[in-house]
């Protein structure tokens, strides 16, 4: 895992253990007997520590890290602080010679090298906050020793890498080297021998100076985009401790901070949702070896909102796409907005003039089927109705050639009902984009009664292509994602015919977490959007089941949300949202013709409705075998519907609660509320008896 050779009078340790030289005690322990080695060897004079294969090192394996933040290993498998030590005081020069990534633990043992260089292409950071962590080996106080307190407080508390030019230009490197590296690093090495090696941990000019509001701007930062995190405020405290405390004192309390995010939930939580996004693409019966076809060229049908987002994914792909509505009105509407979307991000400078000209050039619009019998994929985006969509897939099954994917955006609608409206149902496929669809993370890929594995394969790899995120779930009323969303909804609603006011709703969902409440949600959706997605449950509720009745009103009066200025919240031209007496007074009114009683509600009773009901749903979705693993829930609504990522998600989240507890919770609701409503999903009742979790 370490080999150890001898270049003459340099001493080269190689980590040497693959993929990504990941840091495990057996490497530790490997680096430690080398540097001994070099050490005792008077023909020594320094040291190269390099990464064998495509990168230097990636840090810990976070599969140990699971394991650690789990308690099933001991915490002293983590890179120890005293090994750092021991390398930044060896008396021999010590150079770190990185490619490909120093990453975490990996820039940790690369700052307690004496120096640094690296190819042009490498890249440094510490990522550990991705995890719910900060880093926990001296990266948060030997980092702003080298690039400077303000630097060091964003990588640590952001997480994102930098590239070698900007590692050199901070001093985080000493040099780039564009040939060998090995060899240029040998280079280096030799020409320090003999000359006084510097230690990070003892050169404190760049603390000298740190300006704290540096570090209250990233707080603020770190508030508004990392909302609710621990590891982002843990993270700048520790790097604050540099210029404060001795590097001694410093790294005891990088170590407590540590520890604190070590036992928090959150920290498991987003480990949970790193392994989930990545256990998404294994579908038992798809191997990986299933074949997929090659997508080259897309038609869509319905350039509305999604058909227009669509296109633009496809474009910003490189993917030929031909964008086809009924009228030459709908279709100028669709293009001006896709225009106006490109230009907006060329206006912010996020995209360049040329590239945006590149993309829609590969957009053309059409009325007529012309250039459909060449598509690879033809994904309807038509009206919510299934006659409208059973009629364009006829359509379509008459003019696409025999290999071509027919897919479907709905996000309710019955995908087997389509396929039978063509004559190749192993053909069709459930493409749910989210909006806006060329930003949006989630594909949910719904697999149909007929839909064949070489279709369900070309969209799992279509997903990453496009750099998406492809949920496969079975056919059913409205998926995991609507389908879940249908309680969460209708909950709140009822919240605020209880008592509760729309803002209530709102703030307590935001203040556990969620990117946006519910209602302010269906603001931006569309309620028009909401209220059709609500009439297809309505049609197979039970009989006699209460249903919510202001989202009823609010459609008739043409109250769609933000894009009419007014929905369940008023909104101002900026989409500021404000309290609209008219909505009040419509829920009270509804909630008098019910003869509900109103009363306060908690913020505690509002999280658990709108919650559990997700949940209570998502049980179903996995006993229906609509979902295949309930970490695949957690991810559409990670990456769909604006869930905390340091929750977990709706599955995990309820673990960390306690099925128990939450399965007594819905009890209650259901005691309260009636068993059409609220009747616990038989599997959340066996998993709660036998004290499991639903991972
Ligand atoms: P939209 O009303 O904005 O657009 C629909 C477009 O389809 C219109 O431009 C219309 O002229 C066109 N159209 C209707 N019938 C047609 C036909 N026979 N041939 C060609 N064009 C036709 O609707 P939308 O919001 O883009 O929704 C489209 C689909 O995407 C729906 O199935 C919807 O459920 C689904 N969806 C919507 C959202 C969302 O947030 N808007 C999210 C996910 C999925």
């Amino acid at each position: 895992m370490v080999n150890f050779a001898l270049r003459e009078e340099v001493a080269v340790i190689t980590l040497a253990n693959p993929p990504v030289n990941a840091l495990t005690v057996e490497v530790h322990q490997g680096i430690q007997a080398a540097i001994r080695s070099a050490g005792a060897d008077p023909h020594v004079r320094a040291v190269v520590l390099v990464g064998a294969g495509a990168t230097f090192c990636g840090g810990v394996d976070l599969r140990e890290i699971q394991q650690i933040v789990a308690g099933e290993r001991p915490r002293s498998c983590l890179l120890p602080l005293a090994l750092l030590r021991e390398i930044e005081d060896f008396a021999k020069p010590v150079v770190a010679a990185i490619h490909g990534t120093a990453l975490g633990g990996g820039l940790e043992l690369a700052m307690s090298a004496h120096y640094r260089v690296c190819s042009p292409s490498a890249r440094m950071g510490q990522p550990e906050v991705k995890i719910g962590l900060i880093p926990g080996a001296g990266g948060t106080q030997r980092l702003p020793r080298l690039v400077g307190v303000g630097k060091a407080v964003e990588m640590c508390a952001f997480g994102e890498p930098i590239s070698a030019q900007e590692a050199l230009s901070l001093g985080l490197v000493d040099r780039i080297v564009a040939g060998g590296l090995l060899e240029e690093a040998v280079a280096f090495a030799r020409e320090a021998i003999g000359k006084p090696a510097p230690r990070t941990r003892e050169r404190d000019e760049k603390l000298r100076g740190a300006h704290p509001e540096r570090l209250d701007a990233a707080r603020e930062r770190a508030r508004g985009t990392r909302r609710g995190q621990l590891a982002p405020l843990a993270a700048i405290d520790a790097v604050e401790a540099a210029t404060t405390h001795s590097f001694e004192d410093g790294c005891m309390r990088e170590t407590e901070l540590f520890d604190g995010c070590l036992r928090s939930t959150q920290s498991k939580a987003m480990i949970h949702a790193f392994f989930a996004e990545r256990a998404v693409s294994k579908v038992p019966d798809v191997p990986p070896e299933t074949r997929a076809f090659d997508i080259q060229r897309v038609a869509i049908v319905g350039a509305g909102t999604m058909g227009g987002g669509i296109a633009m994914t496809f474009a910003n792909a490189g993917i030929p796409t031909i964008l086809k509505d009924a009228s030459q009105e709908a279709l100028n509407r669709g293009m001006a907005s896709i225009a106006r979307s490109y230009a907006g991000s060329v206006k912010k400078g996020a995209l360049p003039r040329a590239t945006m000209d590149e993309r829609l050039a590969l957009i053309t619009p059409r009325l007529s089927y012309a250039g459909f019998e060449e598509a690879d994929l033809i994904v309807e985006a038509v009206f919510e109705n299934m006659g409208v969509k059973r009629g364009v897939f006829a359509e379509i099954d008459g003019i696409a050639k025999p290999s071509c994917v027919l897919a479907s955006n709905t996000s309710t609608l019955d995908i087997d009902r389509m396929a039978s409206a063509t004559k190749r149902p192993e053909a069709v496929v459930g493409l749910h984009f989210f909006s806006p669809a060329n930003v949006m993370r989630l594909l949910e890929i719904i697999r149909g009664r007929a839909t064949s594995r070489e279709v369900i394969a070309t969209s799992m790899a279509l997903a990453r292509r496009l750099g998406k995120i492809g949920v496969v779930a079975r056919n059913c009323l409205g998926f995991i994602g609507s389908r879940m969303m249908e309680p969460y909804w209708r909950e709140a609603e009822f919240l605020v015919e209880e008592g509760a006011s729309v803002e209530e709703v709102n703030q307590a969902l935001v203040e556990f977490g969620m990117a946006m409440g519910p209602l302010a949600m269906a603001d931006l959706v569309g309620l028009d959007i909401a209220w059709r997605i609500r009439q297809v449950f309505r049609e197979v509720a039970s009989p006699g089941v209460r249903c919510p009745r202001v989202i009823d009103l609010l459609y008739k009066m043409g109250r769609f949300g933000q894009k009419t200025g007014r929905g369940w919240s008023g909104y101002d031209a900026a989409r500021k949202p404000s309290v609209d007496p008219e909505t009040t007074a419509l829920i009270e009114q509804a909630a008098r013709e019910a003869g509900i009683e109103r009363r306060r509600i908690s913020a505690r009773e509002i999280v658990d409705r709108c919650v559990y009901g997700l949940v209570n749903e998502g049980a179903r979705l996995l006993e229906e075998g609509i979902a295949l693993r309930p970490s695949d829930i957690d991810v559409v609504y990670l990456t769909g519907f604006g869930f905390p990522v340091w929750r977990g998600g709706p599955m995990f989240y309820a673990g960390t609660v306690g099925l128990p507890q939450v399965l007594s919770r819905i009890e209650e609701f259901q005691a309260r509320h009636g068993p059409g409503l609220w009747t616990p999903a038989p599997l959340l009742r066996r998993l709660a008896e036998a004290g499991n979790t639903f991972m």
